[in-house]
């Protein structure tokens, strides 16, 4: 029952609605009045013509008085053209929300006062009188009804001045106006088609006039359907009752036309006629409700969407950045108080790890409760990740960091959850949000590991810093054209020999403003702003070519191992490209070999674990690089084919003093040989070291004892000196 109750009050249109649908419709609803209104200035304007050559010229050279003349045949007309004007041009200028500009309030004003004076202006001469073809019922109806247009004109002259003289003065929206004009569109329709309609009936020819304004205010205006059938239901019965009266008083003598019989015969017929027309404007109405509320619930869904993040709903960045650049322009005043701040969640990447991602998103949704009950009137948004970002003034800031801070400690009672915040203080209203966003980012990294600072702000002293981070994200393709970023070759040795076995690839930017900038200095950014692809692809080829040159030149080679970032899979078919540079350079795929760090490999993507297949498949040689510095080493093992192990150079800083770190080498490297690996250990600087690897089996090795990173030149002098021999079994 409920169900059929529910079905019912929907399909008529008696549900509630949200305000957005709302809106919705009402939107449409205004763009229809505005085609409406360009077709009634249309008909009334051909009107006017047809009445000035029909009847005011004949008249006027018959010795008429010009006004009266004009009065008498053109008023009504003039009225119906006023109304569709102002009705056009106002919907035509309108747009939700706008406040009411000076040229609106002019329009509107001379709008309503045009129609006031109208109205005072206008003489009785104009209303009809019972005549020749006339009856005194019909006069006495259109009469009625054009008084009631009349004072209902009047009536909206004087509220519209008044009410755009209220607004204008207090700098509001005109909202109410907005629905003035569509229910005055709707009752103008519908007089004017029974008026027409009525006034020139012909044996039910011109009953077309009525449909027509009826089909408008149906099918154009869209209302709930309860109001549209009322509406229009009234307007059906009322006309059909007026048209009755043609039954008992109405002959068309003039024409000659007998009436009783063929008429009664004509009317029954319409009748049915109306009836089967109700019906199916009533379907109509129906069906263009529910199209149009469907359209909105779509738009909405659209709509929130491009302005709310998926999973936390809040803002997105995007929208917030928006919202934020009109909040900074519209900021006068101390603009030092008010604040961007980045807020990161410290050591969530732990937290995803050992709860699972789910449990992390769930973690991500109740901190972004958080941010809304601490930050509430302020501007908040989730940037991207574990990355939050604010829009708020400085008092009470501190508080409530702590305040954020002690609910994010108290969600895990084991896994140590925290928030960094960087901050920076807006100067000026002219300042870009997101580039005060990426200050504050910045600021906030620079306590990223640091547990027991949660706030930093932005300050000169990082200044230099960050203009550094920002040049080289700027002009990493510069740096790739114009070849600043230059491959470094660093020596990898046999233990057993210490003869070359190969070299790593590192890559070195020599920067015409900065000098000579290390990986540690351009690497991490340009992993965070995803450009990481754009050097890999560059030292690859340059390596490519170097080794091409070695060849033709005669001179021996050895293989070269280059590092791939766990981005270059996501951002660039890394294999292919690789492989497209092999083929290019025509190199051995032997001579190269993939380095990619466990931390890269720790999640299942899938595209990791297909490329890494394809490296192998095609006969890459590929390295586990940085063995032991992350979390899930071993399941690494297990889940990649890796030819070659690189343990850290951690292990190897207490070496000599720590019996512990001997026994651990010791058993990597069994390990490794055990599943068929072998290795290589990384930051090899002493002697001792280099033997006692040697002593348990550590294959290859590489590190400052055996050279550091240097240009292609400088490898090839300590060859020819003879400081580097190279083997004669590289591979
Ligand atoms: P990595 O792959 O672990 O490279 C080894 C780093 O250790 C190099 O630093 C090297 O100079 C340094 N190193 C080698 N032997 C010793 C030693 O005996 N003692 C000490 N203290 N350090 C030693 P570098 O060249 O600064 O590179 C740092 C990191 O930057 C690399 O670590 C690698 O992860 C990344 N990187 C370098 N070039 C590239 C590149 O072209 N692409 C990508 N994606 N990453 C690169
Ligand atoms: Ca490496
Ligand atoms: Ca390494």
């Amino acid at each position: 029952m409920n169900k059929v109750f529910g079905f019912i009050s929907h399909l008529f249109g008696f549900e509630r609605l949200s305000q957005y649908e709302n809106d919705y419709l009402h939107d449409a609803n205004i763009r229809s009045c505005s085609y409406m209104g360009f077709i009634v200035v249309v008909l009334e304007a051909w009107m006017l013509v047809r009445q000035t050559y029909s009847k005011i010229i004949p008249k006027y050279q018959a010795g008429g008085d010009l006004f009266e003349l004009f009065v008498k045949y053109t008023s009504k007309y003039w009225l119906f053209l006023l109304i569709g004007l102002g009705l056009m041009l106002f919907c035509l200028f309108y747009q939700r929300d706008q406040k009411l500009s000076k040229g609106k309030f002019i329009t509107l004003f001379s709008i309503g006062t045009a129609c006031m004076l109208y109205t005072a202006v206008l003489k009785l001469e104009s209303f009809t009188k019972a005549g020749d073809s006339i009856t005194p019922v019909m006069a006495s109806i259109m009469n009625a009804m054009l008084i009631l247009v009349y004072v209902f004109l009047f009536v909206i002259g004087v509220s519209i001045v008044t009410y755009v003289l209220f607004k204008y003065l207090k700098n509001k929206n005109i909202v109410v106006l907005e629905h003035v004009a569509i229910i005055a569109f709707t009752l103008v329709c519908l007089a004017f088609g029974i008026f027409v309609s009525y006034s020139d009936f012909w044996g039910g020819k011109e009953i077309i006039c009525f449909l027509t304004m009826v089909l408008y205010v149906g099918c154009l205006l869209i209302y709930r359907p309860y109001v549209t059938i009322l509406i229009l239901g009234a307007c059906f019965m009322g006309f059909y009752k007026i048209l009755l009266t043609y039954q008992g008083g109405l002959t068309f003598q003039k024409q000659d036309i007998v009436i009783s019989g063929v008429t009664q015969k004509i009317i029954s017929g319409d009748s049915v006629n109306y009836v089967t027309f109700f019906i199916s404007l009533a379907t109509i109405c129906f069906a263009i409700y529910h199209g149009r509320l469907k359209e909105a619930r779509k738009s909405k869904e659209l709509e929130k969407s491009a302005k709310e993040d998926q999973l936390t709903g809040l803002y997105n960045y995007s929208y917030f950045s928006e919202l934020a650049a009109d909040r900074i322009r519209n900021l006068s005043g101390d603009f030092g108080e008010n604040v961007l701040l980045f807020i990161d969640v410290h050591n969530f990447k732990a937290f995803n790890d050992q709860r699972g991602f789910e449990e992390g998103d769930r973690f991500l949704v109740k901190f972004g409760e958080y941010l809304s009950d601490i930050f509430r009137g302020s501007l908040f948004a989730r940037q991207a990740d574990d990355h939050f970002v604010v829009m708020t003034k400085t008092d009470g800031l501190l508080e409530k960091l702590n305040a954020l801070n002690e609910l994010v400690h108290g969600y895990d009672n084991e896994i140590l959850l925290g928030i960094n915040c960087g901050a920076y203080h807006l100067s000026s209203n002219t300042e870009d949000p997101r580039m005060s966003i990426d200050r504050a980012r910045y600021a906030a990294h620079m306590i990223k590991n640091r547990f027991q600072t949660i706030y930093i702000e932005y300050d000169k002293t990082m200044s230099e810093a960050y203009h550094k981070r920002l040049y080289i994200i700027n002009n990493i393709d510069n740096a790739v054209k114009n070849a600043w970023i230059v491959p470094f070759y660093q020596p990898v040795v046999w233990s057993e020999t210490g003869e070359l076995c190969g070299c790593e690839v590192l890559a070195r930017w020599m920067d015409p403003v900065y000098g000579q900038l290390f990986p540690n200095e351009f690497i991490p950014v340009l992993e965070e702003y995803r450009l990481i692809h754009k050097l890999d692809k560059a030292i690859f080829e340059f390596a490519c070519r170097d080794l091409r040159a070695a060849l033709d030149a005669g001179r021996p080679v050895v293989p070269i191992s280059l590092n791939f970032s766990r981005l270059d899979f996501e951002l660039m078919d890394a294999v292919t490209e690789l492989d497209s540079l092999a083929a290019k350079y025509n190199i051995d795929r032997a001579l190269i070999h993939v380095e990619v760090t466990e931390s890269a490999l720790t999640d299942n993507f899938t595209k990791l674990v297909e490329a890494m297949n394809r490296i192998k498949e095609l006969g890459y040689s590929l390295w586990l690089d940085d063995f032991g510095s992350g979390y899930s080493s071993l399941n690494v093992l297990k889940d990649y084919q890796f030819d070659v192990i690189k343990i850290d150079m951690r292990f190897l800083s207490n070496l000599e003093s720590s019996e512990k770190a001997r026994t651990l080498i010791d058993c990597i490297i069994k390990m490794a040989n055990r599943i068929n690996m072998l290795t290589l250990t990384e930051g090899v600087e002493t002697e001792v070291q280099a033997e006692f690897l040697n002593k348990v089996g550590c294959n290859r090795l590489q590190g400052y004892l055996f050279g550091k990173p240097m240009p292609k030149d400088a490898l090839y002098e300590r060859i020819e000196k003879g400081e580097l021999v190279v083997s004669d079994k590289c591979l």
